[in-house]
């Protein structure tokens, strides 16, 4: 089988603006405030020959306050926040729309520029309230089962454009509700985009920003071995999507296993639990009649055993430009069975969010009906310009896909309970 194409796109160096997929900062404009971490920020202060001292002060109010307003940032003096306008900006991704799910979940839909859009889910489980947040538009990774992975890169998006989801759903919660756990699970490879991903962990991790835990944290790749290092040296948690039982499957389902196959990636999953003394997460989707065999089940068993991990089994979510089925209940719980009964750590649930995507299960059309059906689920889509509903109609379908991905997200937040705490 041939290597996806795409794969000898993926950079493995640090992104940089000379790269045509990464958005550049536009010159003579300020810069926004959400793109840096707090040394960018002491860095760029200094700069402009001004304290450093004064990032501390200025994450404060952000992050804390949510005040963006420099004229309400009463401790920096009034020379300084005359000028303060012409070096920061505050601006985020604007919500292009936000469905609300009987069930709690709530998906958002965000414009990044460039006529381009990515989504963020928001996953309440047993008093946790997981993001499932987006890298990149697109992927390039291409796996044969993924809605992204049909869609090639478009933009590796801005650390802006990722702490930006944060915020924009951090100030829609309700009273008293906060966001106890990312992860990196929508749609792109954050480890095609490491510069950004990192930066947003930074931030989102500071003391002096939301000071969310970097166990609360995980990054899922699907094996781009090189850069793994990084969600160690994160101290982050890490769940790879394996999704097969030897190399002959997964590399027919995800072309990477042919740079880097079970055996490299296995090692560098060694490498992560031997440092970071942390288990692992491996996603595997359950595909009819190519990755839900009892045997399957076994080789899963015997490849994995050497790695203190738990697997999340992801039934497969279809939609209609993937050849692949869903497995039959009966199949998909045989295979957890056969797991259980091999002593391994795995965990099935049901799926959430169904109404809100439900609307793209059970479609196998096209992209445009879904968008009617989506119109039930909130009658605000029907104000929005037809490319923009085109384009949340793509993005709801490849939610649905991917909503079993966010099993992952609550699975992930309930191994953290049993975790002491490092932050
Ligand atoms: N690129 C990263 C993170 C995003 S994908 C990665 O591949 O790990 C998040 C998870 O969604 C992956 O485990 C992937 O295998 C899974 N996934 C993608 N499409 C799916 C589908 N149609 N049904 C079920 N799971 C899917
Ligand atoms: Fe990209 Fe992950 Fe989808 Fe593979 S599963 S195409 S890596 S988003």
């Amino acid at each position: 089988m041939e290597l996806n194409d795409g794969i000898d796109l993926i950079s493995t160096a640090p992104v940089n603006y000379a790269d045509d997929n990464v958005a550049k900062p536009l010159e003579n404009k300020p810069t926004n405030f959400y793109s840096m971490t707090l040394e960018d920020l002491k860095a760029f202060l200094k700069g402009k020959g001004k304290e450093q001292f004064r990032a501390q002060q200025i994450f404060k109010w952000v992050f804390e306050q949510r005040i963006t307003d420099v004229e309400q940032m009463t401790n920096l003096s009034k020379d300084f926040r005359a000028e303060l306008p012409n070096l920061l900006s505050f601006e985020l991704p604007k919500v292009i729309t936000h469905l609300k799910s009987v069930d709690g979940t709530q998906k958002f839909l965000f414009d990044v520029g460039d006529n381009l859009s990515v989504e963020s889910v928001v996953i309440p489980s047993e008093g946790r309230l997981t993001l499932c947040i987006s890298s990149e538009v697109g992927c390039n990774i291409g796996c044969k089962f993924c809605f992204t992975g049909k869609q090639k890169l478009k933009r590796r998006l801005r650390t802006e454009d990722i702490v930006g989801q944060f915020m924009q759903v951090h100030d829609r919660l309700e009273e008293g509700q906060r966001i106890t756990n990312i992860v990196f699970m929508g749609m792109g490879e954050p480890l095609d985009n490491p510069e950004s991903v990192f930066k947003t962990i930074d931030v989102l991790h500071s003391p002096w920003g939301i000071n969310l835990s970097r166990k609360k944290i995980t990054v899922s790749t699907s094996g781009i071995v090189p850069e793994m290092w990084r969600i160690a040296d994160a101290k982050v948690r890490l769940a790879v999507s394996l999704n097969a039982p030897n190399d002959e499957i997964r590399t027919q389902v995800m072309p990477i296993n042919k740079k880097w196959n079970t055996k490299a990636l296995l090692d560098a999953c060694k490498d992560y639990t031997d440092k970071t003394g942390e288990k692992i997460t491996f996603e595997y989707v359950l595909l009819k009649g190519v990755t839900d065999q009892l045997e399957h089940a076994r080789q899963v068993a015997k490849l994995t055993r050497h790695i203190p991990c738990k697997i999340n089994i992801i039934p497969f979510n279809e939609h209609p430009a993937s050849p692949y089925e869903r497995p039959a209940d009966a199949t998909i719980e045989a295979f957890h069975q056969e797991l259980s009964r091999l002593n391994v750590h795995v965990l099935l649930r049901r799926s959430m969010g169904r109404d809100i995507f439900a609307a793209c299960g059970q479609l196998n059309s096209t992209h445009k009906e879904n968008t009617a059906t989506m119109d039930i689920s909130n009658s605000k889509l029907a104000g929005l310009p037809k490319s923009k509903r085109e384009v949340l109609a793509a993005n709801a379908l490849e939610f649905a896909a991917k909503n079993a991905a966010l099993n992952a997200a609550s699975y992930d937040s309930e191994d953290a309970a049993d975790n002491t705490e490092l932050n």
